[in-house]
């Protein structure tokens, strides 16, 4: 049945659409057009093959520095999302300067990060962007961006000729997109400074002077060779990066003064 196909595709997107989301911190509106838990235990599922086949640290050195900066970061974080499901894990791989997190609360550190952050201060940098990531409902955002731009093309598909298997295509891409790609999506510029300010924020609350934040981007900025961390991958330069945060700074200094 021709027609049947974007009937089912726009049930699909209604049966999952759980509509907007007010991003914690910030305020700003989000469309989430896929179900928060779906997704989670999509990355959930995800999180545990890599884990299979990623080297994992068991250097107590690293573990324990990213379990307690983890553990309280997320304490801060939790009535902006009281379901998540944290897991903090240290990979081994000594030449990956990054880190990502993946939705519902899977954060992964790779032993290279440790080149760059030196304290807890600085690792909170990290741990509090990711923990902002997976808080402020980014991954579910980048899905719903694709489904969107996948029932845009087919919105136009259809008026212009009769369905055929390139619409189809259309939408087992767009189910690919959520399935498997979707939850380790890159993010987008904004989603990168949106996660750096309420990041900072998460770390001032969780008493991690937020200054370490400026020495940590200098010098992650002066690192930045080979494959781009998915720190400085979609970011426009570390002196924009440097400069907001240094906007930000007298909020962030406050919250961890007067905790
Ligand atoms: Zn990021």
């Amino acid at each position: 049945m021709k027609v049947a196909t974007p009937v089912s595709f726009l049930l699909l997107v209604l049966l999952f659409a759980s509509g907007c989301h007010t991003v914690p911190q910030t305020g700003r509106s989000a469309l989430h057009l896929v179900s928060s838990d779906r997704l989670a235990a999509m990355a959930s599922a995800q999180f545990g093959e890599l884990k299979q086949n990623t080297p994992i640290s068991r250097d107590p050195k690293y573990t324990s520095m990213v379990n307690r900066v983890g553990e309280r970061i997320a304490y801060v974080a939790a009535p902006d999302m009281p379901n998540a499901q944290w897991e903090f894990v240290v990979f081994d791989d000594d030449d990956q300067i990054n880190a990502f997190a993946m939705p519902g609360g899977k954060v992964a550190v790779y032993t290279g990060i440790f080149k760059i952050a030196k304290t807890d201060d600085e690792l909170a940098v990290v741990i509090g962007h990711e923990v902002a990531h997976v808080a402020a409902g980014h991954g579910n955002e980048r899905v719903s961006q694709q489904l969107l731009a996948a029932g845009g093309a087919l919105a136009v598909g259809l008026g212009t000729r009769d369905l055929d298997s390139s619409e189809r295509q259309l939408i087992m891409a767009a189910y690919g997109a959520g399935a498997t790609l979707g939850v380790m999506l890159p993010y987008s510029r904004y989603h990168e400074s949106e996660a750096d300010e309420i990041g900072l924020i998460y770390a001032a609350q969780a008493g991690y002077d937020p200054r370490a934040a400026i020495a940590f981007w200098k010098r992650m900025e002066a690192e930045k060779s080979g494959a781009p961390p998915e720190f400085l991958s979609t970011h426009p330069s570390g002196s924009t990066r440097i400069r907001k945060l240094n906007e930000l700074m007298p909020k962030a200094v406050a919250i961890y003064e007067n905790r």
